[in-house]
């Protein structure tokens, strides 16, 4: 395998650390970074990301709670709570994991959100401060950790071509207006591509930086990718496998052995974008504290 491992575990652990030391200069000024998870319904993954979210908060010195609510719940009762968030100056940081049941409106609570305090960066808001370069927003935390794993791998983004395989808005149209900003930004050309796209492989193989973000297991093979290109793999795919106890494997959207025998750095799944989310979230919250100072 020639290809380097992008380390995403390492990388996240070094965030970690340093959210752990602004947290406590924060904590010597009198404000604790609060954090807190809505959890709506019983969702079995959505419950093992909110746990982890908490834990890693906590672990970070910050306050760490997450609200539960049954999978009844109201888009009223809902709004209520984010509504009693907003106005509660002990909590910097407000999450509402999704999905949420089908009875409340995904976009109506991302909404209701208070932009400054949205760390997730999906309010409407905090994605325009990102497309206009503004940098007193949120980023969303996914994106944000691609960026983070390319500069602390020492990957030149200035003039690279970077594809982008997925436009969601929660990964794909962020990851692109991230590499696309000039300003001290990543400065690179951007080609997003999508389930339209025509010759999907004609766009991967120009690529010196390709972002996999499809959702489709081991979907980027070796022959689609450039020699010596960075490849990063945000898929998360839960295959069928008999051999774990669980019963499935996680795996990314790139087809790691035929990728790596190409690439000259790669993420692989797990242990590359995944751990990157949570520690960009904690970072996120942070600077919300900080800002109540400023
Ligand atoms: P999504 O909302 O389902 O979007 C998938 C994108 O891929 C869409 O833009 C879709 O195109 C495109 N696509 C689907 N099939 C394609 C094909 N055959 N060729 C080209 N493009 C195709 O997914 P997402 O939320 O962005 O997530 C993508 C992956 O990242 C998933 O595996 C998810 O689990 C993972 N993820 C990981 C993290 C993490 O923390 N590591 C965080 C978020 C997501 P259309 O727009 O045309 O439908």
């Amino acid at each position: 395998m020639p290809a380097e491992l992008i380390d995403g575990k390492a990388i996240a652990a070094a965030i970690h650390q340093e959210v752990a030391r602004d947290t406590a200069a924060l904590v010597a000024r009198g404000v604790v970074p609060g954090l807190t998870v809505v959890l709506v319904g019983d969702d079995m993954a959505s419950a093992t990301y909110v746990g982890a979210k908490e834990k890693a908060s906590l672990a970070a010195g910050m306050a760490g709670s997450t609200l539960r609510m049954p999978s009844s719940t109201t888009q009223a009762e809902l709004l209520a709570v984010v509504e009693r968030l907003n106005a509660d100056a002990n909590v910097h940081g407000i999450l509402v994991q999704m999905p949420l049941p089908k009875q409340i409106d995904p976009d109506t609570v991302i909404r209701s959100i208070r932009p400054d305090k949205d760390v997730d960066g999906f309010h409407p808001e905090n994605v325009g401060k990102l497309l206009i370069g503004h940098t007193d927003g949120f980023v969303s935390c996914t994106p944000a950790g691609v960026i983070e794993l390319l500069t602390r791998s020492g990957v030149v983004t200035r003039g690279a071509d970077a594809v982008i395989v997925g436009r969601s808005n929660i990964v794909g149209k962020p990851m692109a207006a991230l590499l696309v900003q000039g300003r001290a930004g990543a400065d690179a050309t951007v080609t997003v591509c999508h389930s339209r796209t025509r010759d999907l492989a004609s766009h991967t193989r120009r690529a010196d930086i390709l972002i996999a973000a499809v959702g489709r297991a081991e979907m980027i093979t070796g022959d689609m990718i450039k020699p010596g290109a960075v490849v990063i793999d945000v898929g998360m795919n839960h295959m069928p496998d008999a051999t774990r106890a669980k019963g499935t494997r996680l795996t990314g959207d790139v087809h790691f052995a035929s990728a790596a025998e190409v690439a000259s750095k790669i993420t692989p799944v797990p242990g590359g974008v995944g751990p990157m989310t949570i520690a960009m979230l904690l970072r996120n919250t942070v600077r919300a504290a900080e800002r109540t100072l400023s």
